[in-house]
C-alpha cells in the first residue's frame, strides 16, 4: 500500500481548495468503486485523496423542474429507480440498472461513473505483477510505452475512435445515454463553475490516451443535466454483453426517437463498448430522420453507423454485432413509441 494524505471537505467549495492546495497527485473519491481497485492493481497512484462523500446536498435528484438534474454523488441505484426516470427516460434508468451489480450500483455515484477509466486489460494488467505477473506497454497508464493491444488480444477494443496509440474502449454504459439526449455536467474549479456538453468531456485517444477528459486540474463534476424531451419516453439502452448477469458492454445503443406515427422525425443515438469514448452515430441519425422505421432501415442505419469502423484481428465481430444492436434498440425505442 503506498501512503496518502485524507481529507472529507463540506463542501464543493472545500473539496476544490483542499484539491488545488494538495497539488499534483490528489485525487477525488467518491464511491471509491473504480478508484480504490486501480489503487490495488498500483495502475492510480494518489498521493491525495479529497472524499468528497459527505458533502451536503450534492446527491440530490430533481426530476419536476424543465431540466433532470442528478447531482454528481447521487447513487447509480437511486437514480436508477426514481419514478420519473423510470417512466420517461427508459434510456436512462436502463443504463444505469445494466451497469455493474446493485451493490457497486448503491456505492458508485452518477458522477464517478462519467470519470471511470478503460476496462483494457493491457491498461489493468500491466503495472509490474498483476495477475498475469507480466509488464505490458500501455501508453495510456505510461505515455510512450506504445500498446500491447495492438496487434494483440484485441477481441474487446475498439472499432470507432481508435489512434496508433491506443484502441481503449471507453467503458461507461450512463455516459452513453447522457451523449444521446445531449446532457451537459456542471463543474466547478479554481477558476468558478462552467458547463461542458457529454460529448466534450472525452478526448479521443491521438496521441495522447493518456488525457481522457477534458476536466482542468481540480475540477469537480457537480452535476449532470438532462435537456428534458418527450423522446426519453420512446427510448431504450440496449446492451450486448457476454454475460447477461453483469459485464461490460461487447456493444450497446442508446435510442431516442421524435416519431410522427411510423416515421420518424428525430433520432438520437449513441454507442457504447465499440468506441474510445461515448460515440454520437451521426450518420445513421441523419439517415432515418424522415423516413419510416422497418426493419430495413432500422438495419440501414445500423450500418452507417459503422461505417467508419476500423477492426483489428480479434474485434471484426463488433462491427456486424454493433450494427445489429442499434437496429435492435431502433425496433424496441419505435414499440414503445406506439404504445
Ligand atoms: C466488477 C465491476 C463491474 C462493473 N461493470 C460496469 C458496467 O457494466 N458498466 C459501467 O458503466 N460501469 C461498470 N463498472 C464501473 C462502475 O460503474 C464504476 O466503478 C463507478 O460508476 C464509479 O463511480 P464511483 O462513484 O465509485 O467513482 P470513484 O471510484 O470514486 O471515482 C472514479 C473516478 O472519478 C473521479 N471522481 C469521482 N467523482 C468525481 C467528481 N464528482 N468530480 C470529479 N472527479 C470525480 C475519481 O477521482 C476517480 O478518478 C463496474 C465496476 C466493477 C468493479
Amino acid at each position: 500500500m503506498r501512503p496518502f494524505t485524507y481529507a472529507r471537505p463540506e463542501s464543493a467549495a472545500a473539496a476544490v481548495r483542499a484539491f488545488m492546495a494538495a497539488g499534483a497527485g490528489a485525487h477525488y473519491i467518491a464511491g471509491g468503486t473504480s478508484l480504490y481497485d486501480l489503487m490495488k492493481l498500483d495502475i492510480e497512484k494518489p498521493q491525495h485523496l479529497i472524499d468528497v462523500t459527505t458533502i451536503r446536498g450534492l446527491d440530490a435528484i430533481e426530476t419536476n423542474g424543465e431540466r433532470l438534474r442528478f447531482e454528481a454523488l447521487a447513487p447509480m441505484s437511486a437514480v436508477a429507480t426514481d419514478k420519473v426516470v423510470l417512466r420517461d427516460y427508459p434510456i436512462l434508468a436502463e443504463a444505469l440498472w445494466k451497469a455493474a451489480s446493485q451493490q457497486l450500483r448503491n456505492m458508485a455515484t452518477v458522477g464517478g461513473n462519467l470519470l471511470q477509466r478503460t476496462r483494457c486489460l493491457y491498461f489493468r494488467n500491466g503495472a509490474g505483477g498483476t495477475s498475469v505477473g507480466n509488464t505490458y506497454p500501455c501508453n495510456k497508464r505510461e505515455p510512450g510505452s506504445g500498446c500491447a493491444a495492438i496487434g494483440g488480444l484485441d477481441r474487446g477494443q475498439a472499432v470507432l475512435g481508435q489512434s496508433s496509440s491506443c484502441t481503449a474502449v471507453s467503458p461507461g454504459d450512463w455516459p452513453v445515454a447522457l451523449v444521446a439526449l445531449d446532457a451537459y455536467v456542471e463543474v466547478l474549479g479554481a477558476g468558478g463553475s462552467r458547463a461542458i456538453p457529454i460529448a466534450e468531456l472525452y478526448r479521443l485517444p491521438g496521441s495522447t490516451p493518456n488525457l481522457e477528459f477534458t476536466l482542468q486540474p481540480g475540477e469537480m463534476i457537480t452535476a449532470i443535466v438532462v435537456p428534458k424531451t418527450k423522446a426519453g419516453r420512446h427510448s431504450t439502452y440496449h446492451k450486448i454483453r457476454d454475460r447477461e448477469s453483469y459485464a461490460f458492454a461487447l456493444a450497446s445503443a442508446a435510442v431516442a426517437l421524435d416519431m410522427d406515427g411510423d416515421t420518424v422525425t428525430r433520432a438520437r443515438i449513441g454507442l457504447g463498448g465499440v468506441a474510445t469514448k461515448p460515440w454520437r452515430a451521426t450518420a445513421a441519425e441523419a439517415l432515418l430522420a424522415g423516413k419510416p422505421l422497418t426493419p430495413a432501415t432500422a438495419l440501414a442505419a445500423g450500418h452507417a453507423a459503422f461505417a467508419d469502423a476500423k477492426a483489428g484481428q480479434h474485434n471484426g465481430f463488433k462491427i456486424e454485432l454493433g450494427a445489429r444492436t442499434v437496429a435492435d434498440a431502433l425496433t424496441i425505442a419505435a414499440a414503445r413509441n406506439r404504445s
